[in-house]
């Protein structure tokens, strides 16, 4: 899941990008409204997080522009000043959720959840492919009894093409979802990653149907058919 920092206050965006990434996010950060409205018009991201308070362009008007644009994405809101008019502009720009500084980073997780989850199909909170088992909010995989340790990117990776099942999923999508922008967009990563899951999600269930597979000249896609 990748997700769009938009924070003036550098300390706070280096350490939240830094605590997400551990969670398994891919994050992105600029400091100005008018960086974070372009960037977030053009990139594909699964969720903002947005200041009030930016330079050059305010977080209600980045929040209103977007929507203008039709961009639909997921916007959680960060204010350091706690009004109620504040909140009610924030939402009333088309923001989702609403968060007031300082707040606890175990708070901001839960509301990162919250939101994604609104975006996904299956409402199901646990994603089960076959024997394959991942917990979200626990952030554990399992497959059959057995739990599959994973690095922080291989779970991101696995959470993405579970969260779009029997779907072919070209590199490029699944780069600019799983990946940040310093990322080589001509990298191999994806193809090394896979190469990962394979050994842990597959290789080692020797008598169950391999999960990931590779579409010639498409991607990969998870799931039998
Ligand atoms: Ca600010």
């Amino acid at each position: 899941m990748r997700i769009l920092l938009i924070e003036d206050e550098t300390k706070l965006a280096a350490s939240l990008k830094k605590a997400l990434t551990t969670e398994s996010y891919a994050v992105d950060i600029v400091n100005d409204g008018e960086s974070g409205y372009e960037t977030a018009a053009v990139e594909p991201y699964d969720l903002i997080i947005l200041d009030l308070g930016l330079p050059k362009m305010d977080g209600v008007t980045v929040c209103q522009k977007l929507r203008q644009e039709k961009i639909t994405t997921p916007i959680l809101m960060l204010t350091a000043r706690d009004a109620t008019h504040n909140k009610i502009q924030g939402l009333d720009s088309g923001a989702d959720d609403y968060l007031v500084k300082p707040f606890d980073f175990e708070e901001l997780l839960a509301r990162i959840r919250a939101l994604l989850r609104r975006e996904q199909v299956q409402p199901e909170p646990v994603l089960q492919i076959d024997s394959l088992r991942l917990d979200p909010a626990a952030h554990t995989v399992t497959r059959g009894d057995r739990d599959i340790a994973l690095s922080a990117k291989e779970y991101a990776l696995l959470e993405y093409l579970m969260r779009h099942p029997k779907q072919i999923l070209s590199k490029t999508q699944i780069l600019e979802h799983v990946w940040d922008m310093d990322t080589d967009p001509f990298s191999n990563v994806v193809d090394v990653y896979i190469g990962y899951l394979r050994n842990k999600i597959d290789r080692a269930y020797p008598k169950e149907p391999p999960l990931i597979h590779t579409v010639k000249g498409l991607g990969y896609k998870l799931g039998n058919p």
